[in-house]
């Protein structure tokens, strides 16, 4: 793990927060933990969150905090991609406090990778940004982003999850340029959320996880808009039980 991030990791996790773009996709688990509402993370915004307690089986327990990007007014959808998912996620940090920030959400996988309708990665190596190109000297390379992914390696198993190179843009839709990208980058999960969130964590020196569960294959010939609200709820539904798992591994992690 670079620096940074095993120095976040090596905190005990007191504290830990969700942020997910869509309401479908974390309601569930929100409802599943007994959160309570609490409203609003800014007056002027539909960016809300939730909170509660976790407590373990063998005592002990952990805050819990989900936050979500909210509602657009206007087009009455979920404001999905990386500006809303950063400045909710700002708004629960500065609000909550968490020791960890966790992404949570769905993702475009890659049949040729091992990728399939289900499969839950864990965002491993690096998070790129597919749809940033800035063709100048330094820019170029911080369009692609490549924000140093990390975890203690046990949690693999723990969550029954795929380490995957997670990949995020503002599109749902890939062109032919980002196509190649996701070859050339060996990309796991294509999703919209993921890198822009793990810039912000690596900014307040927060442990960061992504966890995207695949909804639709980017390599398959079904259009991904289909496969993605077909397979929504029954991937929210594993997601949610694999972030139970991640709850339920936090004192065994923060005992060493
Ligand atoms: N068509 C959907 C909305 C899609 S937005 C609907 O009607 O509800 C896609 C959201 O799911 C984003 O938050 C993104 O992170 C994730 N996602 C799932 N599959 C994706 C893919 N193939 N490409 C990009 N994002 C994807």
């Amino acid at each position: 793990m670079a620096r940074i991030t095993s120095e976040a990791w090596s905190r005990p996790v007191r504290r830990v927060a969700f942020l997910f773009a869509m309401s479908a996709e974390g309601m569930g688990f929100a409802d599943r933990l007994g959160l309570v509402d609490r409203g609003d993370l800014d007056p002027s915004l539909p960016a809300h969150w939730l909170s509660g307690t976790y407590p373990f089986t063998d005592g002990g327990s952990v805050e819990v905090a989900v936050g979500f990007a909210g509602r657009d007014p206007e087009h009455r959808i979920d404001r999905v991609g990386t500006v809303p998912a950063t400045l909710a996620a700002h708004l629960l940090i500065r609000r909550f406090e968490p020791d960890l920030l966790v992404n949570a959400g769905t993702c475009g996988g890659f049949q040729a990778r091992g990728g399939r309708v289900g499969t839950i990665y864990l965002g491993s190596n690096a998070f790129l940004f597919h749809d940033r190109r800035i063709p100048l000297p330094g820019f170029d390379e911080f369009g692609v982003g490549r924000i140093q992914a990390g975890y203690p390696k046990d949690l693999l198993d723990v969550m029954n999850a795929e380490p995957g190179v997670v990949s995020t843009g503002d599109s749902f839709t890939p062109c032919a340029e980002e196509l190649a990208f996701f070859e050339a980058e060996s990309v796991h999960a294509k999703e919209m959320e993921a890198a822009a969130i793990a810039r912000l964590a690596e900014d307040h020196g927060l442990a960061f996880l992504a966890v995207k569960g695949v909804t639709d294959l980017i390599d398959h010939p079904e259009p991904e808009q289909e496969a993605f609200i077909r397979n929504l709820e029954r991937v929210s539904g594993a997601l949610e039980e694999r972030l139970i798992r991640l709850l339920n591994w936090l004192p065994s992690h923060s005992r060493h």
